[in-house]
């Protein structure tokens, strides 16, 4: 008799859509065939943990016949396409950021039946119509060279290296963590709101090894400008380069990061122009960036109201007095509300008619969730975990379990040392593929091994920069010890206006260090 294996799925959801009726089934489905949670992620899917493996046909059939769709969440291809998920209906730059999100996804679906036949009976469900010229785009032959006859005219028969990873978003809005994507695509607009073409970063990646020293996380670069009519060209290009340069051999080198550091970002350009068949445009110049999490209440442009929930560790449960789970299958059952997830795993129900505000703040009220973010302690506010132990078989630590206490105990240092008010942003992760972008926090836990973790400091509290690893090991037993020195450092000589990870980079880590240890013999 076979095991009973237990598998973890994961919606593709680009820009975090989710729909009332997927919702609804998905939280049904968490209770019937999962653990009866559901975890948003750092991507803007959600997962459901504990799906015993005779059930999977069942559960994914469900989700695609209630307009999701599993397909490309996982595996060597382009993964979950993000956007900002504030659902602004009076900014059409937004509204243009989900609408490429969509078609970008798209593109780059793969077209086999074979997901369709094994998990549908080969009936072809469609979820959503894609729009001609994308279809059209994908079937184009660019060059008469670089693209596969039949099924898979991009991915051709061997797909991609290894995943990959693409946002869109708008000027200044960096909730997608931008930096961190293999591309980002940001539209750029007229006066009149048109939209004209799109910036390009690209060659982001977090994902590392601990003692490989050829493995590291990278920060995307400007890659130029690209008009709106040659996006999928373009799109197709770039994912060419990547198909058919990224290497093959060693999975730890074959993110495209490891491609463009390699050869550079002026050599990796023109590679891409040869298979886009025409010259990349100057990058034009952006305001800077800004991390949104849109929590609260807020209008949508539209007369109607939408409400940013916090969702501890992306973990949508029912636990004691509170109900989550409960008050959001009500809300969304009774309303018949869209919600779009986070990269920062929160999620945003919106479509409010302003009538509606006082019921739906009452149901949250009566099963004890908070919704006003003044309330919601910083330190968790803008925290982030991976889910960890016990349901990913990479974790070397605890992660998501762990975050709670260990931000309380960092908190209590910074009361004690009278920095109680402070926003830090703080991420952890079980293991150094860094899912939840610690690599990219103010301070950031990586698991190193049992019970300890790899510390990076010096990232921004806009995410505009890579943070730097600063101890390889630190026993979690030991955290106030280790962190004090520095609480203390920072607040004597910090600058006017000078986060945490700011003050970290600026002093450097010698001078840290230097501090800590006199510190310590004081
Ligand atoms: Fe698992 Fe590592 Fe990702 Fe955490 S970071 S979910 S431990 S793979």
């Amino acid at each position: 008799q076979e095991k009973d294996y237990q598998m973890m799925l994961r919606t593709r959801s680009p820009g975090g859509f989710i729909p009332p009726e997927l919702y609804l089934t998905l939280d049904r489905l968490s209770n019937e065939y999962g653990n009866h949670t559901l975890r948003t992620t750092t991507r803007q899917g959600f997962q459901i943990h504990g799906i015993l493996k005779k059930n999977l046909k069942t559960v994914i059939s469900s989700i695609v016949k209630s307009m999701g769709s599993t397909l490309g969440a996982c595996g060597d291809l382009n993964r979950n396409v993000m956007a900002p998920p504030a659902p602004y209906k009076n900014r059409p730059d937004y509204i243009y950021a989900w609408d490429y999100a969509d078609r970008i996804a798209d593109l780059l679906t793969p077209q086999t039946g074979a997901y369709y036949e094994i998990w549908l009976d080969g009936e072809k469900v469609i979820s959503a119509e894609e729009a001609p010229e994308v279809k059209a785009a994908r079937q184009r032959n660019g060059n008469g060279t670089i693209f596969h006859e039949g099924e898979e005219p991009i991915y051709g028969t061997q797909y991609m290296p290894r995943k990959f990873k693409c946002c869109v978003t708008v000027p200044g809005d960096n909730s997608v963590d931008l930096y961190t994507q293999d591309v980002c695509l940001v539209v750029m607009t007229n006066e009149q709101g048109e939209l004209e073409g799109f910036n390009v970063y690209a060659g982001g990646g977090l994902g590392r090894t601990h003692n490989k020293e050829e493995t590291f996380a990278r920060q995307a670069d400007e890659i130029g400008y690209v008009a709106k009519e040659d996006i999928y060209d373009f799109m197709k290009a770039i994912v060419a380069t990547q198909r058919d340069y990224g290497d093959r051999v060693n999975r730890r080198h074959a993110r495209m990061k490891y491609l463009i550091h390699d050869w550079g970002v002026d050599k990796f350009r023109s590679r891409v122009e040869k298979y886009f068949g025409r010259p990349i445009e100057p990058f034009k110049p952006l305001p800077a960036w800004q991390y949104e999490d849109y929590l609260g209440w807020h209008e949508q442009g539209d007369g109607k109201l939408f409400l940013g929930l916090s969702i501890d560790n992306g973990r949508v449960k029912d636990e004691g007095d509170f109900k989550l789970k409960t008050a959001l299958h009500a809300i969304v059952q009774q309303f018949n509300l869209p919600m779009r997830l986070t990269p920062n795993h929160n999620l945003i129900l919106y479509e409010i008619d302003p009538g509606f505000k006082d019921t739906i703040q009452a149901i949250f009220d009566q099963y004890g969730v908070v919704t006003d973010p003044q309330k919601i302690p910083t330190l968790t506010r803008y925290a982030m975990a991976c889910p960890a132990l016990p349901t990913c078989g990479l974790a070397i630590t605890e992660s998501e379990r762990a975050i709670p206490g260990i931000l309380d105990r960092i908190q209590g240092v910074l009361n004690q040392v009278g920095l109680g008010e402070e926003k830090i942003v703080i991420r952890m992760t079980g293991c150094p593929n860094g899912c939840a972008r610690p690599y990219m926090a103010e301070l950031g836990f990586v698991g190193s091994a049992p019970e300890s973790y790899q510390i990076w400091l010096g990232g921004t509290p806009h995410q505009t920069k890579l943070a730097r690893p600063y101890i390889d090991r630190l026993p979690i037993r030991d955290l106030e010890i280790f962190l004090e020195p520095l609480f203390v450092y920072f607040k004597q000589e910090r600058q006017t206006g000078e986060s945490f990870g700011e003050f970290c980079d600026r002093v450097g880590f010698d001078a840290l260090r230097q501090f800590a240890a006199q510190y310590q013999e004081s």
